[in-house]
């Protein structure tokens, strides 16, 4: 007769008060401990186990024998009854009456759960579905899931609406050399390098306040610990602003309401991590790029000439001043125009644009956007980039579009900082990469 899962308790719900019920578990033989007269099994499920006692007296052969025998990290049912136990970890344990292998799992494994030796992230990797298994990397994920709801639930109530643009595109968004071809039935098209073009098209709806937990698929060939092939975004975008202080207000408070939501929603996971989150006061400081060209001077090798982004060094060095300063986030603002895109508004010589940093790690791009389809058209061909490709774009900006401003907040970026990872593939559960399309 089998054990019906359906009647099956959580493990993390049980405890001694449970002492006398019949209960039906199931999850992955994590430890067997055989001492003869007695064996111990632990039952993994998610992060939490619970302790199957074995006393070889009081279960029959085959019960004890189906746990004993059967692999490390095979998949199990036990029927059985709680009992207190002080020795037991959790207070509680299981005398078994039956027990049902659901799927046996091979020997070797391809990489051990608990054993506390260190397996290369390729492994890892190659071997997700065991990876995750792990404590600490569950964790990762959970918080990861905690961030998104936090701040999906954040923009909602500041009265956002959710929106979801094509991933397939008939023209690079942003143009330049890091875009995707694909072949589109006879024709070939793009992987979206952000919706940025489409939630600025959607400024001229009505639909005020907009966001989308993006795709960016982009063929940036370098290989680093911070960039992805493939990475998800909080892509907002803000109509009827004053100026890009509209946008940071916006910003700021999403980064305090993602960081709130996990500081508060995942003590368990942070402890598995042994991370605590730290959650900005706002309003962020901000820092002008003549201040940061200023402050960091002196503190690089390799100065950052007025006009050009700054450099990964000179991030850094603003990080660590920043962190002297006791701020760990903190917004560049006032970049030169030429540093950045076409639709972000100039001022001057200035551009209405900002970045976020974390410690160095640049987690946020944003602006004012041009609104006016003259100055636009005018900076697309700046850019170098071909009027035609952007004729769908430009549309609606003749007819009614309203000064708007917006960002992209890398989700990858702020769980890495938020974790102190040390690679940003540790932040997704199936990095793209130069070298890497599986699993
Ligand atoms: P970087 O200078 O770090 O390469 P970027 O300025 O090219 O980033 P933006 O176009 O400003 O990137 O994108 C907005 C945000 O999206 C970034 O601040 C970052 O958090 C995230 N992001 C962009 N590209 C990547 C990538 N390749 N991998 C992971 N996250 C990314
Ligand atoms: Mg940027």
């Amino acid at each position: 007769m089998s054990i019906p899962l359906s009647e099956r308790v959580a493990i993390p719900e049980l405890s001694a008060d449970d002492d006398g019920d019949e209960v039906v578990i199931g999850g992955w033989i994590q430890e067997v401990r055989d001492l003869g007269g007695i064996a111990f099994v632990q039952i993994r499920e998610g992060t939490s186990t619970a302790q199957v006692v074995l006393p070889k007296k009081k279960v029959t052969e085959e019960v004890a024998e189906a746990l004993i025998e059967t692999n490390r990290e095979s998949v199990v049912a036990v029927k059985g009854t709680v009992q207190e136990s002080d020795e037991a970890p959790g207070g509680f344990e299981v005398l078994p009456d039956a027990v049902e292998v659901l799927n046996e799992a091979k020997a070797p494994l391809p990489m051990g759960v608990v054993d506390k030796v260190d397996t290369d992230v390729d492994t890892r990797i190659d071997n997700r579905f065991m990876d995750v298994r792990r404590p600490e990397v569950q964790a990762i994920f959970k918080i990861r899931a905690a961030a998104m709801e936090g701040g999906r639930r954040w923009l909602m109530e500041e009265g956002f609406t959710e929106i979801t643009s094509p991933n397939i595109i008939g023209a690079a968004s942003e143009g330049g050399t890091d875009v995707f071809e694909v072949t589109y039935f006879e024709d070939s098209a793009y992987l979206s390098q952000s919706p940025q073009l489409y939630k600025q098209m959607m400024m001229a709806t009505g639909l005020d306040r907009v966001f989308e937990i993006a795709k960016y698929f982009r063929a940036e060939r370098h290989n680093t610990r911070r960039h992805l092939n493939e990475s998800s975004a909080f892509d907002c975008e803000v109509a009827f602003i004053d100026d890009e202080d509209d946008v940071l207000w916006v910003l700021e408070n999403l980064v305090q309401a993602i960081t709130r939501h996990v500081d508060e929603h995942c003590t368990e996971e942070l402890a598995a991590l042994d991370k605590e989150v730290h959650v900005p006061e706002t309003p962020l400081p901000r820092v002008t790029y003549d201040e940061a060209l200023d402050w960091t001077e002196g503190e690089i090798d390799e100065e950052v000439p007025w006009g050009e982004d700054l450099s990964t060094e000179a991030e850094y060095a603003l990080g660590d001043i920043m962190e002297e300063k006791r701020h760990e986030y903190y917004f560049i603002t006032k970049y030169p125009d030429a540093s950045k895109p076409f639709y972000a508004m100039p001022d001057g010589e200035l551009s209405r644009s900002f970045d976020l940093g974390h410690k160095g790690m640049e987690v946020t791009s944003g602006a004012q956007r041009v609104h006016d389809p003259d100055l636009l058209e005018q900076r697309i061909k700046e850019t170098g980039l071909d009027t035609s490709d952007f004729e769908d774009y430009l549309k609606p900006f003749h007819y009614g579009m309203p000064p708007h401003g917006g960002f992209g907040l890398g989700l990858e970026r702020i769980v890495m900082e938020m974790l102190e990872l040390p690679n940003i593939r540790e932040a997704v559960l199936f990095p793209r990469d130069r070298s890497r399309l599986r699993p």
